[in-house]
């Protein structure tokens, strides 16, 4: 029978302590998995702009194994962008990524593969006990992620933010047609899958380095995932305004009301009146800043600039 052709696709960013360890696993386990000699797999590192040495450690391994090869980025452009420039040239029929910091064990590749060939699209990994792993300062935001990703998108997963998966190459070929600048790949892939299935997939705890995620980076990426899938949030915003007019007439029906009854009772309530008032406002500003999130998300798109600039690709030839 005839192997898979599997493309592996790492993005790096300052990963020089990561990448001697990353490396060994996953060539031990592409070795066993896929033995024949031929080009049965491949692995794309894509250097996304590191300050560090990483750029010349992945030159030395694609020095010394023709079936590597390393995308460079002048700059940083981030982890989803940088996984785009190493799919821009993927000869795999599947193709799987993977975060270089061991969290997500390559062991755990020809299972996500073996689930593709089962038939489906998309197969996701899914992490078991990362509680324990991470800190909450880490997981809060991505459970809030995942909760609004799966009400945006439609798609019931439980864990979006595994970058350890497995695409079929159609899948992929759609993503790159995407001109998009922000998009977060995982909901991007659903959006074009018929069969989409998840495996749980152990996690480990960032071997070296730091997590290249702040708090800012997270609410930037939910964001991307919120006006980039979905027009939710400026629909709940007519219905939250219809809500606000109803309450505000309702208000003002009472009061006519209260005079009728009461003619001689005044309504003391300057307070209640300011109340009210801040909650208006504060409505108005989200609705602001909602609208601003979209028009500036416009403005970037219509500017059409270039996702990303690669400076060099190494590989043997
Ligand atoms: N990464 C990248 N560019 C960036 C940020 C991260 O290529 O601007 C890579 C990073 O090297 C790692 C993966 O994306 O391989 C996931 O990053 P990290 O482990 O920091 O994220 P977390 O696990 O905290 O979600
Ligand atoms: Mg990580």
């Amino acid at each position: 029978m005839k192997q898979t052709f599997v493309s592996v696709v790492i993005p790096i960013f300052n990963e020089e302590e990561n990448i001697p360890a990353l490396w060994e696993r996953l060539a031990a386990v592409l070795k066993a998995a896929f033995p024949d000699p031929g080009r049965d797999w491949e692995v794309i590192f894509t250097d996304d702009g590191s300050r560090d040495h990483s750029l010349e450690l992945l030159k030395v391994i694609a020095e010394g194994e023709p079936r590597v090869s390393v995308v460079e980025f002048n700059r940083n452009y981030g982890q989803h962008a940088a996984i785009f420039g190493a799919f821009g040239i993927v000869s795999g029929e599947v193709i799987v990524t993977l975060d270089a910091d061991l969290q997500n064990p390559p062991e755990e590749i020809p299972k996500l593969v073996a689930k593709i060939d089962e038939g489906y699209d998309v197969v996701g990994g899914w992490r078991q006990g990362r509680m324990d792993h991470d800190s909450p300062f880490r997981t809060l935001p991505s459970k809030l992620v995942n909760a609004v990703t799966r009400k945006t998108t439609g798609v019931k997963m439980h864990d979006y933010g595994c970058m350890l998966r497995a695409y079929r190459r159609e899948i992929v070929d759609a993503m790159l047609q995407c001109k998009e600048r922000s998009s977060f790949i995982p909901a991007l892939a659903n959006s074009f899958a018929k069969r989409i299935a998840e495996v749980p997939v152990a996690h480990a705890e960032r071997a070296a380095g730091t997590s290249k995620y702040g708090f800012l980076r997270l609410i930037n990426l939910q964001f991307d995932l919120l006006t980039s899938f979905s027009l939710l949030p400026l629909q709940m915003l007519t219905l939250l305004g219809v809500f606000i007019a109803l309450l505000g007439f309702g208000l003002f029906l009472g009061l006519v009301v209260y005079r009728f009854v009461n003619p001689a009772g005044t309504v003391g309530g300057v307070f209640t009146l300011f109340a009210i008032l801040f909650f208006f406002v504060g409505c108005q500003f989200i609705a602001f800043g909602l609208l601003g999130e979209y028009i500036g998300r416009i403005y970037q798109e219509v500017r059409d600039r270039p996702r990303f600039v690669v400076k060099r690709i190494h590989k043997q030839l």
